[in-house]
């Protein structure tokens, strides 16, 4: 948990002490990751789809990761990402990529407006754009 955000960390605090509660327990798979772990994830993407292309539709790289800059974590268990699902949005907590239901990031104005649109994949992203 070190480096994240810590209005995001708040938020995560906050969430799974209310789902405890409800019987789910928390998992966090991974947050902060250094420019060179986010690097080398990149890489086995590359090997893995084929084509750098391909592989930025799942992996940022370490520039546009909101991994790098702490502002997201991957949510480890299907109960934790269905508990989030639904409740999320009361702490900020939000699903920002259709294809990534595990990744999550904080939203502050979600708490009274709801998550926003999420995006199909990271390449409509225009954070991802550069
Ligand atoms: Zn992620």
């Amino acid at each position: 948990m070190t480096n994240l955000d810590a209005g995001l960390l708040r938020a995560l605090r906050q969430a799974a002490t209310d789902a405890a509660d409800d019987g789910a327990e928390f998992y966090v798979n991974s947050g902060w990751r250094s420019p060179e772990y986010q690097n080398h994830l990149l890489r086995e993407a590359i090997s893995k789809y084929g084509s750098e292309d391909e592989a930025i539709r799942w992996v940022a790289t370490a520039t546009t990761s909101p991994h790098v800059s702490g502002d997201a974590v991957d949510i480890g268990h299907s109960d934790t990402t269905e508990w989030l699902s639904k409740h999320g949005a009361e702490y900020g907590l939000c699903q920002i990529y259709r294809n990534e239901p595990w990744h999550y990031e904080l939203r502050t104005n979600a708490i009274d407006r709801g998550c926003p649109r999420m995006y199909a994949d990271p390449t409509q992203d225009p954070r991802m754009q550069q």
